[in-house]
């Protein structure tokens, strides 16, 4: 898989991860938020998440 270099990930338990470096493979993500008024990183959400099966 190829990772993008723009964006920058820790998140291995999802299946659009590198795995083998701590990045994204996805040409682009969407970012969102469960919050009302977000006031800090906590607040938001990667939503191109998707829970990886192996
Ligand atoms: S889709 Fe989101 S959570 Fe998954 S690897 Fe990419 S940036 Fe991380």
């Amino acid at each position: 898989m190829k990772q993008n270099e723009s964006i920058g990930c820790t998140v291995e338990q999802c299946e659009h991860h590198a795995k083998d470096n701590n990045y994204c493979t996805l040409n682009k993500i969407e970012v969102g938020t469960h919050e009302t008024n977000p006031t800090m990183p906590e607040c938001t959400d990667c939503n191109s998440f998707k829970k990886c099966n192996h």
